[in-house]
């Protein structure tokens, strides 16, 4: 489970609460996407659920029944509840599910662990529902639920009664290191996901995607062409974009675009580092050239907005409206504020 590396905090903190008889029933995992703190959170359920642990340390035995039931996610006291992909909310049945599943007794060991992903996504409804639980949970129940970067996105109702626990980002060192153990062996090609990655480690093994970087070539082309034909760049996007596998569902594809929109970014930050003479991380010459001469006919100002108005479609695609129409959208004003048609 290589995402749980670099989060050996975490897990000192519930071994020392659980050594202290001091665990908790309710966490609140705070961090960003694609850190590892699904991840962690099922590690942890693997330790506390594992009915063969030396009682010295705070480590799952790997071969009992439970410790493999929990790695199949099909352990009967371990309850993993998500939103629906394709929806801004959580759905309140699940909630209730929840709650129906936690009342009834452990039917293994002594505890029962219910983990619950996307609480930023807890409407009021869902929250108001989940309150009590929260408050009083069953004897021997613990409660993991995980949200994205800041607490300001979950109701403070539930913030209030959970133990927060951040997840910091990895340090580029780490990243480095799994990217070479998942044989990326560029070392130019490791330190551009990594200056994209933001320090998650899910980030980064999504951006290792030989189509992805193609299609970056594609906007650096764009780029080289002012002015921009925006009818044809938001076609090639849409088409990138078709191209993810059907089967990896609707997620990936707007995980993808959003890849792409910070792909973009990372351009337009480039041109501004090679026009003001910053240090810059690009080597190659032709790309030096194209986003040098695309600072020179724009300019930093409208770049700037350029980059505001990147990051307005990277929420866009977030709040679930139609990939299309954002790109569409997106194409035409960021083309038109190049100040060039
Ligand atoms: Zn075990």
């Amino acid at each position: 489970m290589i995402h749980a590396k670099g989060h050996d905090s975490v897990f000192a903190t519930f071994a020392r609460a659980e050594r202290n008889n001091r665990l908790g029933h309710a966490y609140l995992f705070i961090g960003l996407e694609g850190i590892g703190k699904r991840t962690v959170a099922l590690n942890l359920a693997r330790i506390l659920l594992c009915e063969n642990r030396s009682p010295s340390a705070f480590r799952e035995c790997g071969h009992c029944p439970s410790c493999a039931m929990v790695e199949a996610q099909s352990h009967p006291d371990l309850i993993l509840a998500s939103r629906p992909e394709e929806s801004l909310y959580f759905n309140i049945d699940t909630i209730h599910q929840v709650i129906s599943q936690l009342g009834l007794k452990p039917s293994r060991g002594r505890r029962k662990i219910a983990l619950i992903d996307h609480v930023d996504d807890f409407n009021r409804e869902a929250a108001n529902a989940f309150l009590k639980t929260l408050e009083e949970p069953p004897l021997g129940s613990l409660l993991i639920l995980i949200g994205g970067p800041g607490t300001e996105r979950q109701l403070q109702t539930i913030v209030s009664r959970c133990q927060i626990i951040h997840f910091s980002p990895l340090p580029a060192e780490l990243i480095d290191e799994i990217l070479r153990e998942n044989e990326v062996t560029d070392a130019q090609k490791r330190a551009r996901i990594i200056s994209l990655a933001q320090g998650s480690i899910g980030q980064a093994l999504e951006l290792n995607d030989e189509d992805l970087w193609a299609f970056r070539s594609d906007l650096v082309s764009f780029l080289g062409q002012i002015p921009i034909d925006s009818v044809a760049l938001c076609q090639r996007w849409l088409e990138f974009l078709e191209e993810a596998p059907k089967e990896a569902g609707a997620g990936l594809r707007r995980r993808r675009a959003v890849m792409t929109l910070r792909l973009m970014i990372s351009l337009f930050q480039e041109s501004l580092y090679l026009g003001l003479g910053t240090p810059t991380s690009l080597t190659e010459a032709s790309e030096k050239e194209i986003l040098t001469r695309y600072f020179e006919q724009v300019g930093p100002d409208r770049i700037c907005e350029q980059i505001d108005r990147t990051l307005e479609a990277i929420t866009q695609i977030q709040q679930l409206l139609m990939t299309e129409s954002v790109f569409e959208a997106y194409c035409d004003s960021f083309v038109r504020s190049t100040g060039v048609r």
